[in-house]
């Protein structure tokens, strides 16, 4: 887990990465943020901050200890491979995953019904035994950026442009202490499968300053490029617990509402 110190030697090694980072509405991804910002440190204070030729980038210094905090907050709710988290007692709480009766047809041609260990699909409800749930990746693989802004808002508000829109900091320090017994669990969206799959379901609009990072949170993407690389940022944003819901087949097939709907939540 990085410590203040970790991102202060990180920071010194001369080759390490520190083009300023951004996430463009327009394209979806991780990229270099436009101006030819770099990452620098005040070495009075150790506060990050992005700068170029003409100055510092108003509104970029964070604090080397929130960096650190929050980078562990990062490393902390990502999984390795995504289908962990069907096993995970946090995310069993917060998508109701539970003993079910289901249906069996028998041979004789009555049916018998058997508790099986279930969830909702995350998008139209449908219950599943938990062998037939699979691990939506909420905000997709296609589109990494959008995951990158859901995850840096959900751990700090200050990250993305636009009003905070309901603090998740309860749920997400919850999250990262283990505290399974008090998470909220999350609605399902309960999406009719008798409507046309494909019609006028949320595609990815630019949701205004929500969908924005702030010079704060660009500051703060550099920063974690620098420690792990941007491929590996992009994988603990796609993999973080607070970007997989479970999702039945239909939902979560390249067709489904699921992949339709990413940057409505
Ligand atoms: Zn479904």
């Amino acid at each position: 887990m990085p410590t203040v110190l970790d991102l202060t030697n990180r920071y010194n090694v001369q080759y390490s990465a520190k083009a300023g980072r951004n996430v463009p509405t327009t394209t979806g991804k991780l990229g270099i943020l436009p101006g030819q910002y770099t990452l620098q440190r005040d070495g009075m204070t150790g506060a990050f901050s992005l700068a170029n030729a003409f100055g510092t980038l108003p509104g970029s210094t964070l604090a080397a200890a929130t960096a650190a905090t929050n980078a562990t907050t990062l490393e902390t709710l990502h999984f390795a491979n995504h289908l962990h988290v069907k096993t995970d007692l946090r995310w069993r709480r917060m998508y109701h995953y539970k003993n079910r009766p289901f249906r069996f047809k028998r041979a004789n041609g009555n049916y018998i019904t058997q508790q099986l260990p279930s969830f909702p699909c995350h998008y139209c409800g449908i219950y599943l035994p938990e062998e037939f749930i699979e691990v939506d990746h909420r905000q997709p693989q296609a589109s990494p950026g959008s995951a990158i802004i859901k995850v840096l808002r959900s751990i700090n508000a200050g990250y993305t442009g636009g009003a905070s829109v309901g603090t998740k900091a309860g749920q997400i320090a919850d999250l990262e202490a283990n505290n399974v017994g008090v998470l909220n669990t999350v609605d399902v969206s309960e999406y009719d499968w008798n409507v046309a799959w494909q019609a006028g379901v949320g595609f990815m609009t630019p949701r205004a300053a929500r969908y924005t990072l702030s010079s704060q949170g660009q500051t703060f993407l550099t920063i974690c490029c620098m420690l792990w690389g941007s491929l590996a940022v992009e994988k603990r944003c796609l993999n973080s617990i607070i970007n997989l819901v479970p999702a039945c087949r239909m939902c979560n097939g390249a067709q489904g509402k699921g992949s339709k709907l990413y940057a409505v939540q």
